[in-house]
């Protein structure tokens, strides 16, 4: 997707029907800052406002992530191509996800140990054990919340595929957190065949 064609594309149907970027943004719920962000190729709109969007400039969804309104003739080749280059985006955005969960466990885990090895060392000094408590409880407090983090993205990131019958699908965050794993390989029920076993995390669904 060409997001400068998109952005210019925006602004001349924003434009076409009389309305500043204020006038757009107010009638989306949403500030003049993000308007401009997507008219200047800064960012595409979110998928939650692609529908409302649309409705207001009178472009269907395939003509805005097209950049141009699509006719008849093009119209096939224009949807695959933009469905194709979603399922891409979003396959990068899982993949940097991923990758920024790890480094959140690193940084989390060495931070636990600091605080640990920080009060270990004020008790050697002679220094009273709520000391070593208190920064325990701070390292154990943030490791809570990143591993909170993590496991969400390791529930919405990419996909668990079954290893009884293929079928691949984002679990609930319940199943997530309450299943053993070993790495990113999950023990899950499938919803589809209903058999529990080692769900493996795949970036594609088939
Ligand atoms: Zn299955």
């Amino acid at each position: 997707m060409d997001q400068s064609k998109i952005g210019a594309f925006i602004a001349e149907k924003r434009k076409a029907k009389k309305l500043t970027q204020a006038q757009l943004a107010e009638q989306l719920g949403i500030t003049d800052r993000a308007v401009s962000k997507w008219e200047t190729g800064k960012s595409l709109p979110d998928a939650s406002l692609m529908l409302p969007l649309c409705a207001l400039l009178g472009v269907t969804v395939n003509d805005l992530l097209s950049g141009e309104v699509v006719t008849v003739e093009n119209y096939n080749e224009k949807t695959e191509k933009n469905l194709i280059e979603m399922v891409r985006q979003k396959e990068q955005a899982d993949k940097r996800l991923l990758g920024f969960e790890v480094l959140i466990g690193v940084i989390s885990t060495a931070f636990l140990l600091a605080m640990v090895a920080a009060g270990a060392a004020f008790m050697r000094m002679g220094q009273p054990m709520w000391i070593f408590w208190l920064l325990f409880g701070v390292g154990m407090a943030q490791f809570l919340v990143a591993m909170q983090f993590a496991l969400r993205i390791e529930q919405v990131a990419g996909f668990y595929q079954c290893r009884a019958c293929g079928h691949t699908y984002v679990p609930k965050y319940g199943s997530v957190f309450l299943a053993m794993h070993m790495g990113r390989t999950r023990y899950m029920k499938c919803p589809h065949c209903g058999r529990r076993t080692w769900q493996k995390k795949v970036l594609k669904k088939d």
